[in-house]
């Protein structure tokens, strides 16, 4: 029988408007970096976006690196969209980025027209579909003028091929001077993905969080947990089933003593407001409504039930606050 989502997911999520748009976003979004390539059962993924989906998460992230190996995980959403979510497509947002290392030869990475379209067409490809809600320049490219590279997403709009754009990891400096062009071009800048999380502050410093305010660009912050470190999981142990054992982006050398007796104190916190330390650190981006998504990922779809019951509780006291920023640091 074919799985049918359950017809309450709405009622379960808060939705954002992201910036001035029309496009509201799902306060927590899925993405699919880990845990979507070939070393992960199709069962297991199929699972996590049933899960993501029957929680009211209408956003999926994707770009064409995800894997391993790179784009393996776009072919594995292809295919979850065909078999899980066939008849939704427009209750969905589904994003893809370029800017990585994805094909050999100097046209495979960075920020060229000749890369962002090529690897957009690849993309759309290997998902199955006409066009994507969002297409992203994954990273700012010093050396090609950022006009060649907003006018490239420019054009993937115009042409069909996403509906919105966005930059990921840009500073506060490149995101105005981005926008600019954008705005000028008649194809405004939907929204900003960078990281941010209570280990990593930098858009706070760097001003890109004011910048985004001021601009009306909405924004959705990726690694939220830290990748699994603002969680409970590593409080005793690095256990065996873990992102930090794989050998994937998560160094175990960041589990220093330091950071885990931070960790420890931030999971006391989360205790005493009634919540796992997973939940309060994605409340803590949210908090203020200034961020409009959280972008999770996920390895078991227990994760992803968790971590939704973080809308449970998304205010903070400034007693709270003040002492979440004595251990909330870099
Ligand atoms: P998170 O910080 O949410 O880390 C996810 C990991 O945390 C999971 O794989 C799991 O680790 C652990 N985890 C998640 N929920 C729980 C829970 N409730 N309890 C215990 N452990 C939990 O985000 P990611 O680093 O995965 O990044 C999220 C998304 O952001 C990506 O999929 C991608 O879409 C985007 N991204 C964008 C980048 C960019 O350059 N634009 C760069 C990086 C990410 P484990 O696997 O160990 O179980």
């Amino acid at each position: 029988m074919n799985w049918i989502p359950d017809p309450q997911r709405y009622e379960k999520m808060k939705y954002n408007r992201c910036g001035k748009s029309g496009l509201k976003l799902p306060a927590i979004s899925l993405g699919l970096w880990h845990n979507f390539g070939d070393d992960t059962s199709h069962r297991t993924k199929q699972a996590i976006c049933r899960t993501a989906f029957d929680s009211g998460i209408t956003h999926f992230d994707l770009a064409n690196n995800y894997g391993p190996p790179p784009g393996s995980a776009e072919l594995a959403f292809g295919r979850i969209l065909r078999e899980d979510f066939a008849g939704c497509r427009d209750q969905l947002i589904i994003s893809s980025k370029a800017g990585y290392n994805m094909w050999e030869g100097p046209y495979g990475e960075w920020g060229s027209r000749k890369y962002l379209i090529a690897s957009c067409d690849q993309s759309l490809k290997r998902m199955g579909l006409d066009y994507v809600d969002i297409f992203y320049s994954h990273r700012f490219d010093p050396e090609t003028p950022l006009e060649e590279t907003m006018m490239a997403l420019d054009h993937i709009v115009r042409s069909g091929r996403a509906l919105y754009i966005g930059i990921s990891s840009y500073n506060s400096q490149r995101t105005r001077e981005a926008v600019k062009i954008l705005k000028e071009l008649g194809t405004p800048c939907l929204i900003h993905q960078p990281s941010y999380s209570m280990l990593n502050r930098w858009i706070e410093e760097d001003g890109l969080a004011d910048t985004l305010e001021e601009l009306g660009v909405g924004s959705i912050v990726f690694s939220p947990l830290a990748q699994g470190m603002l969680t409970d999981k590593y409080l005793k142990e690095i256990p065996e089933d873990s992102r930090a054992t794989k050998g994937k982006s998560l160094n175990p050398a960041f589990l220093s003593e330091e950071n885990l007796s931070n960790i420890r104190a931030l999971n006391a916190i989360a205790q005493h407001r009634g919540q796992t330390l997973a939940q309060m650190a994605i409340a803590w981006v949210l908090r203020g409504e200034r961020i409009t998504s959280a972008l999770i990922g996920a390895s078991k779809p227990e994760q992803v039930t968790d971590s939704v019951r973080a809308l449970e509780n998304l205010t903070f006291s400034k007693a709270e606050l003040a002492e979440i920023d004595q251990y909330a640091k870099d």
